[in-house]
């Protein structure tokens, strides 16, 4: 046998290969990730318990302890989006993955999706579900307002979809979409109501069962302190019901939930290899989130948000939604006249390693975003920032 093993070898050390390309064999060293403090809109700092748990060694996907897990993770999901979606789960991707899985295994090619557009994330939720062959109808608000009840109704009036998807805490503009009704209203109208709660998961309330709500996705990056990776997935009876009676095949093998179920749920059987860290890591965030209780986390979140918002004003600057609407987690913050704020951020990381984000889409350029979310949403971060920002700023 040994034999046999050395006879190999030695073919492959004789045998004839083409020279190897050694251009992009580069020797950068070690992976060193820098300080950072950040402040931006995403992702906010991991909790170093997070990151303990995430460099563990890894485990098999079908190991009996990785299935306990997985059960664990699904079930502190649903505390934190207080729901009991038997389909709740974390999936392999960041929150646009999961934004995704949302609108692949409802939406069939004609089907309305009316989607409520008050900044960027709206109008992603608009093209992917254009890309799923759906008829997209929108309606739109000035980026920093919030639809009111009222507006919601007639375009559901009008348009009769069978979804109707809105983004509760609109990461672009710091405006946090009140539900109240919203969920009562898709039921008299007959569709179904997907909300986008990346922002909002574990920092701002959210009642998923109470609220009617019958998809939902997040992130693993802001509220909930662990890196980006996953996307949490929650659909509840409603919308099974209608992917059970879908015609065809959902048109995305990787997010159909149908055959992800097969793992997540009792069979356990393989679908794509779990990303078992990022699990591990996510476990242990929906650990801490269920050990400090949502309540205390929401009120953390606002009475930072609250101290953030009366500092910013006392240093004479002006914020861009008004304080009803505003989230607690991401604010926005209007760029004084004549300054480069986009140098601003940069200063700031390059001299502190503090980052903050400049604006997006509508706002490019006239607003800062500045996130205070999970592990981050802290007192001392909040004086820091408004430290570097009186001293710093013109
Ligand atoms: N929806 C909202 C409101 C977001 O803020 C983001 C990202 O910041 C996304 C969706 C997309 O999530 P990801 O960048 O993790 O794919």
């Amino acid at each position: 046998r040994l034999g046999r093993y050395i006879n190999r070898s030695v073919f492959l050390a004789t045998q004839i290969l083409p020279s190897v390309d050694n251009q992009h064999r580069k020797d950068f060293g070690p992976t060193v990730s820098p300080e950072r403090l950040l402040l931006g809109p995403g992702p906010s700092n991991a909790d170093p318990a997070v990151l303990k748990a995430l460099s563990q060694p890894p485990i098999g996907h079908l190991d009996p302890f990785y299935v306990d897990l997985m059960s664990e993770v699904q079930e502190l999901l649903r505390y934190a989006w207080q729901t009991s979606n038997r389909l709740t789960l974390p999936m392999s991707g960041t929150g646009s993955a999961a934004m995704e899985a949302t609108l692949a295994n409802v939406v069939e090619p004609e089907d309305t999706v009316l989607v409520a557009i008050k900044g960027y994330f709206g109008h992603r939720l608009a093209d992917m579900a254009g890309r799923y062959k759906a008829n997209v109808e929108t309606i739109h608000k000035e980026w920093g307002n919030a639809f009111s009840l009222q507006e919601i109704e007639d375009a559901l009036k009008k348009h009769t979809p069978a979804v109707l998807a809105i983004v509760h805490a609109e990461t672009s503009t710091g405006v946090c979409q009140p539900m109240d009704g919203i969920g009562d209203l898709c039921r008299k109208y007959n569709c179904l109501l997907l909300v986008d709660t990346v922002t909002s998961l574990g920092g701002v309330p959210l009642y998923l069962d109470e609220w009617k709500i019958d998809l939902a996705y997040s992130c693993s990056q802001k509220g909930l302190s662990c890196p980006p990776g996953l996307g949490p997935f929650s659909m509840n009876e409603r919308a099974e019901n209608k992917m059970s009676n879908r015609k065809d095949k959902v048109p995305n093998w990787y997010l159909d939930v149908s055959l992800l179920n097969k793992y997540w749920g009792s069979d356990r059987v393989y679908h794509h290899t779990a990303p078992v860290n990022m699990n591990f890591g996510i476990r242990e965030a929906l650990r801490l989130l269920a050990e400090e209780g949502l309540e205390v986390s929401w009120g953390r979140h606002r009475t930072n948000a609250k101290s953030l918002w009366n500092s910013l004003e006392n240093i004479g600057l002006e914020l861009h939604v008004k304080e009803e609407l505003r989230l607690p987690t991401l604010t926005t913050v209007k760029i004084p006249e004549g300054l480069d704020g986009k140098a601003f951020t940069k200063h700031l990381l390059n001299n502190f390693g503090v980052e903050i984000g400049g604006g997006l889409g509508d706002l490019a350029g006239k607003v800062w975003r500045i996130g205070l979310m999970g592990y981050n949403s802290t007192s001392e971060n909040v004086d820091k920032i408004i430290n570097i920002f009186e001293t710093e700023l013109p």
